[in-house]
C-alpha cells in the first residue's frame, strides 16, 4: 500500500529502500526503524507508508492509522522491554514543535528516565 509517495521526502525513499534504515517492524500500513541519532537507549521512529507531511494533514480518514500507530507503538515497548519502565510516544510539528522531516513520525523513546517539561 505504498501510495503517494514523494520524490525528494527522505523518510518515502526509506520506505522505497532507497536509503538504508535498521528495520524493526513493518506491515501493510506502517513502518518502524531506529532514530539514526538515538536520544535515548530504545529510540524508534514509527512513519506511515503514506506520505502525510505533518500530524496538521491528517483528517477523519487517517483515524483507523493512528489508532493502529499507537497500537503498534505499544507492542514495540513491550517487545523492547521499555513497557514496565515507561517510555514517551512524541509526535513533533513544525517549527516550534522541532519537525525537520516532513513526513509524519511518531518518536518511541525509552530506556531512561525522562524530563518534564521537554526543552
Ligand atoms: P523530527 O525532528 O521530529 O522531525 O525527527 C526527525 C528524526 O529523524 C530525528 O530524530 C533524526 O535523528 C531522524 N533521522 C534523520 N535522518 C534519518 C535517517 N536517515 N534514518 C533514521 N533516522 C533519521
Ligand atoms: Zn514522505
Amino acid at each position: 500500500m505504498e501510495t503517494n509517495l514523494v520524490d525528494n521526502c527522505l523518510f518515502c525513499k526509506i520506505i522505497k529502500g532507497e536509503i538504508p534504515a535498521d528495520i524493526v517492524y513493518d506491515d501493510d500500513k506502517v513502518l518502524v526503524f531506529r532514530d539514526i541519532d538515538p536520544q535515548a537507549p530504545v529510540h524508534l521512529l514509527i512513519i506511515p507508508r503514506q506520505h502525510i507531511a505533518r500530524i496538521n494533514d491528517i483528517g477523519p480518514a487517517e483515524a483507523s492509522l493512528i489508532g493502529h500507530i499507537h497500537l503498534v507503538a505499544v507492542e514495540l515497548a513491550k517487545k523492547f522491554s521499555i513497557s514496565e519502565t515507561g517510555f514517551r510516544l512524541v509526535n513533533n510539528c513544525n517549527d516550534d514543535g522541532g519537525q525537520a522531516v516532513d513526513h509524519l513520525h511518531f518518536h518511541l523513546l525509552g530506556g531512561r528516565k525522562m524530563n518534564w517539561p521537554p526543552g
